[in-house]
């Protein structure tokens, strides 16, 4: 691989790394819409086509392989829909500095680092 294109993938790199270093807060999980229906008789949640309670939002999420949904008040819901947002734009902008860095890696290989590399697999072939 030439050294401008080497140059050019370090560029994006750096682009990649401004970009998340710009990006706001963040909340992993997707938003969803909610209507309930509630426990008073004669509520017009019950009527005759019914008229829901709601709409309600909720973020769903993982985390340490715990599931939580929390509630959003709708105040709120322009800001968790842009650190919904954020959060998206952080994992696709860590894809795509892997990537760079994959493919760099492929030119830029330091030779000691390859020595060692070698050396830790031979030594866990013998243990
Ligand atoms: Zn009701």
């Amino acid at each position: 691989m030439d050294t401008r294109r080497e140059a050019t993938m370090q560029r994006h790199i750096e682009k990649v790394k401004r970009a998340l270093a710009a990006l706001g807060d963040l909340r992993p999980g997707s938003l969803s819409t909610q209507y309930n229906v509630c426990g008073s008789p004669g509520c017009r949640c019950k009527a005759d086509p019914p008229v829901k309670h709601g709409p309600y939002y909720q973020v769903s999420y993982t985390r340490k392989g715990k599931s939580s949904t929390k509630f959003v008040k709708k105040e709120d819901l322009p800001a968790v829909r842009k650190q919904l947002k954020n959060y998206e734009s952080m994992k696709l902008l860590m894809e795509k500095w892997i990537d760079l860095a994959m493919e760099l890696s492929k030119c830029d290989w330091p030779k000691n680092q390859r020595n060692n590399w070698e050396n830790l697999s031979l030594s866990s072939f013998v243990h």
